[in-house]
């Protein structure tokens, strides 16, 4: 059972669901809808510490930095892709751009040369799963997540990447998943704007997205490869280093040591911007 708890709040969080629980036993025959709720507000606390990427009960999740400069840090999901990466590579190199690459374990596999090309131009490849299962990851056993953290780790390890960062696929969490990613030096990283791109085709509604309340520190999340619609493929990644570049931003990828958890847009970062 030990290998659930990655935080205190796990613990916390499996107790009052389960005194949640027993209470409503108790109480259903004279006060059903306090029963009910004795039943499911526990789900709901629970839920939203699983599935809210800003939660910070399961796991603490990084969503921005600390940096006295107009920076930001430009985070791409789900590559390597042979079509994409290398262009993605180039649009970076033309803007003077540093990136962190969150890469699926089994595309890294496929594509090996593609991960030693992105460390060979300076930028950081990071860890993203080995299948990507956005869809059971909340509810995986923990040697399911072990495993999705293994095998991503060794195909990584070929190409001489030990990454130190790591993102759930949409940024869910899993009881197990604390525990699990300190076990292999593993940081979880958030993001303060992201730009839903599987769902609109339009560049400047997702620019707009991820640009929205831009602030330095920021942490910016934009994908390649076929999940993004073929209307954007690329166009918004470039589109949105055109605006960082009109705005004075400089892309970078920061330090440990200024990582911060929780509100992406506090007082001390002064906003700047678009
Ligand atoms: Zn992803």
């Amino acid at each position: 059972m030990g290998s659930l708890s990655g935080r205190p709040g796990v613990w916390l969080l499996v107790i009052v669901n389960l005194a949640g629980k027993f209470a409503a036993v108790f109480v259903a025959s004279p006060a059903p809808v306090t029963a009910l709720a004795l039943w499911l507000g526990p789900d709901a606390l629970l839920a939203y510490h699983l599935f809210a990427m800003r939660a910070q009960g399961l796991v603490r999740t990084h969503r921005r930095f600390r940096t006295g400069r107009r920076e930001v840090w430009l985070t791409i999901d789900d590559g390597p892709d042979p079509d994409d990466t290398p262009r993605i590579l180039e649009l970076l190199a033309a803007h003077g751009a540093r990136a962190t690459f969150f890469v699926i374990g089994e595309n890294a596999a496929r594509h090996p040369d593609l991960i030693r090309a992105i460390v060979a131009a300076g930028h950081e490849v990071a860890h993203h799963t080995h299948t990507h299962p956005l869809a059971w990851f909340w509810c995986a056993s923990p040697r399911r997540v072990k495993h999705e953290l293994e095998a991503g780790l060794a195909a990584l390890r070929v190409t001489g990447v030990q990454p130190t960062r790591f993102r759930p696929p949409a940024g869910i969490k899993n009881l197990a998943l604390g525990r699990a990613l300190r076990a292999r030096g593993l940081t979880c990283i958030g993001w303060s704007a992201r730009g839903r791109e599987s769902r609109r085709d339009d560049v400047d509604i997702v620019a707009a997205r991820v640009l929205h309340h831009l602030a330095p520190g920021a942490i910016l999340l934009l994908h390649e490869g076929p999940r993004v619609p073929p209307a954007i493929r690329l166009h918004a990644i470039r589109h949105v280093l055109q605006r960082l570049r009109d705005e004075g931003y400089r892309c970078v990828v920061p330090g440990p040591e200024q990582l911060v958890a929780g509100d992406p847009n506090p007082g001390s970062n002064r906003r700047v911007g678009v």
